[in-house]
């Protein structure tokens, strides 16, 4: 018999994927690097399936039907290419290479070419959902050729998570990086949620005067609603968890340094590059880079705050509901901002994505799964060419229902000196597309003066240079 699918690099998203793969009918090739990881899947999961354990690459690649599909669930970057260079030489034409791990779009797009001059399609596969997702179904995000969907999709459509209405939360995304691009986005706005989701417990907590156990029933309560969603539900989970060794509530007793693996920065990185702001994403980004900074921190104690007066019980309650509507409108920010990187993309590398069913794939499986993902799918389905999300009535209108709530609360947040970047930011954002005009005239003009950069007029066409130091007159530039 041979495997209709094959998994290299066994630790723990690859044992998981090929475990899927199994349970879902397919005969499973697994191999890794070192034969004690193959070893031990087979050991304690063989029952699962049907599995072929391999120990030489050779093996590995003999027991694979044609065309094959090898998946590479291996640390990304260099090892990637390593694993690649050993593979790709015993593959034929039309066989296909699917990368699981989390590569950066750009090494996605120069692998796939690579091969693509031997025939081999190379398919940048973003797969989220951590571990748990790998095992019972992630939402899968290929690139890749589009034929390689024809015979790979079907599989990945089997072991995928489902949506609440069962389609498989897999599609083609688009030709070579889009996949690995589009995952990338959805880790920048993942960043961008969590911080938002800090932000509120932190204005739960100090302005408010909420306990931890208190504000994961709030954070309960919102779970029922229009926020529903993972990352709601196990911020109750944590905010609610008691540290076992001292009695305390367990966010008391983890050090507050938040820590980062890339893809968000990524996000930040290629929207500079892109020209695209997305001040939420970079605000979540910045907000983990300061609070590792412990010495800057430390030495920054002692300076000066307001007289903070904490809310009375009375009133507490009312500003929660105040804090739920800023962290809804903050979040339409925030996936207005992330599919704005994403339409951006498609138009700088000539993708072909379609936005309405990255939202679609995205509202199960992966770690931003969430109820409101259904409605960025119905707007975008609705106009494919909306120009954003906030161009999107009902969205729209939410805000507008949202915003005298989401602006007191930052009043209080800048009254109460407790820091709140993603609210403030996703406002500033959202009040600059509304305004009727921008100081970007003022910045104009500046560059004009120092550097002679020109500016166009509002009543003429063309570029136009004053002669700030000859006069003033002005001349068509
Ligand atoms: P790791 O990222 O920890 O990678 C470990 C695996 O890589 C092992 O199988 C290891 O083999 C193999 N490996 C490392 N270097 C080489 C090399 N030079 N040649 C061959 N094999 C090598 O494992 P994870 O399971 O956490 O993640 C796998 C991929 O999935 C990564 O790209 C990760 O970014 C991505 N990912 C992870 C998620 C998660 O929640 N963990 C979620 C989504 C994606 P050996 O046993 O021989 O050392």
């Amino acid at each position: 018999t041979s495997a209709q699918i094959g998994v290299t690099g066994l630790a723990v998203m690859g044992s998981n994927l090929a475990r899927n793969f199994a349970r879902n009918g397919y005969t499973v090739a697994v191999h890794n690097r070192s034969a004690a990881k193959t070893h031990a899947l087979i050991k304690e999961h063989g029952h699962e399936g049907d599995f072929i354990a391999a120990e030489t690459a050779k093996d590995f690649v003999q027991a694979l039907e044609r065309p094959r599909r090898l998946v590479v669930m291996v640390k990304a970057g260099g090892p990637t290419d390593a694993v690649i260079e050993e593979f790709a030489p015993l593959l034929e034409p039309g066989d296909m290479i699917i990368d699981g791990g989390n590569a950066h779009f750009a090494d996605t797009r120069r692998r796939e070419a690579a091969l693509r001059e031997q025939g081999i399609h190379f398919v940048g596969a973003g797969i989220s959902g951590g571990e748990e997702g790998a095992l019972n179904g992630p939402s899968i995000m290929p690139g890749g050729p589009v034929e390689s969907y024809d015979s790979l999709g079907p599989m990945l459509e089997k072991i995928s998570a489902k949506a609440a209405d069962g389609a498989p939360c897999v599609t083609h995304v688009g030709p070579d990086g889009a996949g690995h691009f589009v995952k990338m986005v959805h880790n920048g706005i993942e960043y961008a949620d969590m911080q938002l989701i800090g932000e509120a417990y932190q204005l739960l907590r100090d302005v408010a005067g909420y306990t931890p156990a208190q504000i994961a029933e709030i954070f309960r309560t919102w779970n029922t609603g229009r926020l529903d969603s993972y990352l709601i539900e196990i911020t109750a989970e944590v905010l609610a968890h008691v540290d076992e060794a001292t009695g305390k509530p367990f966010v008391d007793v983890v050090v507050d340094q938040a820590e980062q693996k890339g893809t968000g920065r990524w996000t930040v990185q290629i929207a500079l590059d892109l020209g695209v702001p997305v001040s939420g994403i970079a605000e979540a980004v910045f907000a983990r880079s300061l609070s590792g900074h412990a010495a800057l921190r430390d030495a920054s104690r002692s300076l000066a705050g307001p007289k903070a007066t904490p809310l009375s019980a009375a009133e507490a309650g009312a500003f929660a509901d105040r804090v739920e509507q800023a962290l809804y409108a903050s979040k339409i920010v925030s996936y207005t901002q992330g599919f704005h990187e994403i339409d951006a993309a498609r138009d700088e590398y000539d993708w072909n994505i379609d936005l309405g069913k990255v939202a679609s794939i995205w509202r199960g499986g992966c770690i931003i799964r969430a109820a409101f993902l259904d409605r960025i799918r119905a707007a975008y389905d609705a106009r494919p060419d909306l120009p954003s999300l906030l161009s999107d009535e009902t969205f729209a209108q939410e805000i507008a229902a949202a915003q005298d709530d989401w602006r007191e609360v930052l009043v209080a947040a800048t009254r109460q000196g407790v820091p709140t970047p993603g609210f403030a930011a996703a406002l500033a954002y959202y009040d600059a597309l509304r305004a009727e005009r921008l100081p970007a005239a003022l910045t104009q003009g500046q560059r004009d003066f120092f550097g002679a950069h020109t500016y166009r007029r509002v009543d003429r066409e063309g570029s136009f240079h004053t002669l700030w130091g000859q006069g003033r007159g002005e001349v068509e530039a």
